[in-house]
């Protein structure tokens, strides 16, 4: 029963048939999105990436093609022949773009048929999120999904056009290489020629992208596929896709510059205006306002509440008196039930040494003047659910003490970092009853109707440059303090006497760029240095032996002239994901892993044949 396609040629796309097309001859071809049978006349709603066209089956005018009209069901493959004429006026539909017309057929090719999907591309939501990945082909086929890869090209496509005319050359780096220290672990692959040795999937281009400034590329780029065995997340793939740059005789400034206007150009291929310079904040002063490193600006940040309290009110509520305390509003969540807000206790991360005072009518009860003092420091309004987070004397965990003048503590951090997630947390939770979010979606979607108010005076996106990050962490279980980012960092030139003898008190010249609470990428400064880097490496506690044995050819590189050089790399899966208003990136990634970590289409990973391991020289043997 299938036809042959012949000669036959396409002459538009489904999508883009308007009034002004009435009586031309068009053939389309595409999927059948839906199928209406009334007797004698046949309806097809036929569909192709650009979009859907009306087909009227005629029994009088084409026989032929309405019985193979009576024949065909959703998402067989078919082509319409026919004339484009306008629709009668009480059959226009005006929620579509084609609405206005309809296809006359005189004849109908059945390309193909199909079995029966499990779910049909022509419904928006499908629940079981499985389903979805292990029929991904029909998954990709629905509207939603063939704009997300759409949004994702244009975005894409402008980043490296806006990069090209800022002097960028895109060059690409080796997949097989070897470990690059991002710190996450690395998928390994086993070399047949050289028995027993592996390569590392790159985890980024870092070093390979310094080495390029070495050769004396001034300005590289590249759309780069990054790997990382980490645990899954929404926003977390085992490979996903960076706007990896670097730049020779670069500062800090340069570096933003560069990234503002590429950013700018991505946004408005998604015709979303990034008003530039963004702005910037300290890591401390990000810490101290929203408790987080890549804060959302779209909800009001934290109030430092300590004023409200005397010494003997704290020490009555059993919170530290030396460790900040703030408060934070969710504005129109209410009041809460009691039960209401025990639900809430396990978004609170208890692992800081923080706790949190939720129930204001108690407070209002025994510490009336406080309570009235912090609604007013947090600038709260009557509807605003206010809540108060501090350090908690009786859960002292383990964080360095060491503090310098003008710096935050750890343990100072600590709190304000339970404070900021439990901020981010409420704040998703009662997404709709402060609508905060929701101006971000009526631009991403500006033909949906939103779901509740929009608040005002909120940006829709809120990019934020976060700077001065500490060089180094303290590392609770080994007691050291470890490197926050990539051993190439540098310093802050003025803190570089102070690296072996006062850790904590180096900033590193490395910047991150967050977006409404995701981080959107980091960059830095880096080492050009090799009396530098061996210091560095030092002071990691990595000896010369180990730095030889990973770094050798890096260290060596830096021998032959490094130029000063920076760079940045930002994560395009998570650009298109916010631009595409999605929740996960499985929703802009075209054949993602689940959260399993597993392609459910392909059924990867699996077994391999003795064969293959032989050849690799590999042998399995499986801890029970
Ligand atoms: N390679 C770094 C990363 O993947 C980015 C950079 O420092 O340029 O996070």
């Amino acid at each position: 029963m299938l036809d042959f396609l012949g000669n036959l040629e396409r002459t538009h796309l489904c999508g883009e048939l308007r009034a002004a097309h009435a009586g031309q001859q068009v053939v389309l071809m595409g999927w059948v999105n839906r199928r209406r049978d009334h007797g004698n006349l046949i309806f097809l709603d036929l569909r192709d990436r650009s979009g859907i066209s009306q087909i009227v089956l005629d029994k009088e005018l084409t026989p032929d093609g309405h019985l193979k009209g009576e024949l065909v069901r959703p998402e067989y493959v078919v082509a319409a022949v026919g004339k484009v004429r306008l629709r009668d006026k009480d059959a226009i539909n005006p929620k579509m773009p084609t609405g206005e017309i309809e296809i006359e057929a005189t004849e109908l090719l059945v390309l193909n048929d199909t079995r029966l999907a499990p779910f049909s591309p022509a419904e928006d939501a499908i629940q079981n999120e499985e389903v979805r990945l292990k029929y991904r082909y029909v998954d990709l086929r629905r509207a939603e999904m063939q704009r997300n890869f759409r949004l994702r090209h244009d975005i894409t496509l402008a980043i490296r056009e806006s990069l090209s005319r800022q002097g960028f050359l895109e060059i690409e780096t080796p997949i097989l290489t070897k470990s690059t220290p991002e710190g996450a672990r690395d998928f390994l692959v086993p070399s047949r020629i050289h028995p027993g040795e592996f390569y590392a999937l790159p985890q980024s281009p870092q070093i390979l992208k310094q080495i390029l400034m070495i050769s004396g590329f001034d300005r590289y780029f590249q759309i780069a596929r990054c790997f990382r065995d980490e645990d899954l997340r929404a926003d977390r793939q085992l490979e996903f896709t960076q706007v990896d740059l670097e730049m020779s005789f670069a500062r800090q400034e340069s570096v933003f510059a560069v990234v503002e206007q590429f950013l700018a150009a991505g946004f408005a291929a998604a015709d979303v205006a990034l008003p530039t310079p963004f702005p910037r904040l300290t890591y401390d002063e990000s810490m101290r306002r929203f408790g987080s490193d890549k804060p959302d600006l779209r909800l009001p940040g934290l109030a430092d509440v300590r004023s409200a309290f005397s010494d003997e009110n704290l020490i009555a509520l059993q919170i530290d008196p030396a460790l900040p305390v703030v408060a934070f509003r969710i504005p129109n969540v209410g009041e809460l039930s009691r039960k209401e807000r025990e639900d809430n206790h396990p978004l609170f991360d208890l692992k800081k040494g923080a706790k949190f005072i939720d129930d204001f009518k108690r407070l209002a009860k025994g510490f009336p003047e406080a309570a009235v003092k912090v609604r007013e420091l947090a600038g709260a309004v009557e509807a605003d659910f206010v809540l108060i987070v501090a350090g908690d004397p009786a859960h002292h965990i383990k964080a360095s003490d060491t503090k310098f003048e003008g710096r935050l503590s750890e343990r100072e951090i600590n709190v304000y970092s339970a404070a900021g997630s439990f901020r981010t947390e409420l704040a998703k939770k009662y997404a709709d009853r402060h609508g905060a979010f929701n101006i971000t979606e009526a631009v991403i979607h500006p033909d949906r109707p939103i779901g509740g108010e929009a608040m005002a005076g909120v940006f829709p996106f809120n990019p934020i440059w976060v700077v001065d990050f500490p060089m180094f962490e303290y590392d609770l279980i080994t007691a050291k303090w470890v490197p926050a980012h990539h051993p190439f960092t540098s310093p802050h030139e003025a803190d570089m006497a102070n690296l072996v003898s006062d850790p904590a008190s180096v900033r590193a010249n490395c910047y991150d760029l967050a977006m409404n609470g995701l981080e959107l990428g980091s960059g830095s400064i880096r080492i050009h240095r090799k009396d530098v880097q061996r210091q560095i490496f030092q002071s990691l506690g990595i000896s010369d032996e180990e730095a030889r044995a990973r770094f050798g050819f890096f260290l060596e590189a830096l021998e032959y002239g490094a130029p000063p050089h920076g760079g940045i790399a930002l994560g395009l899966d998570r650009i298109v994901m916010l631009l595409a208003g999605a929740s996960s990136l499985r929703e802009v990634i075209a054949f993602p892993k689940s959260a399993k970590a597993i392609d459910l289409m392909a059924d990867a990973p699996t077994t391999v044949t003795e064969q293959q391991l032989r050849e690799l020289h590999i042998r399995v043997a499986l801890r029970s």
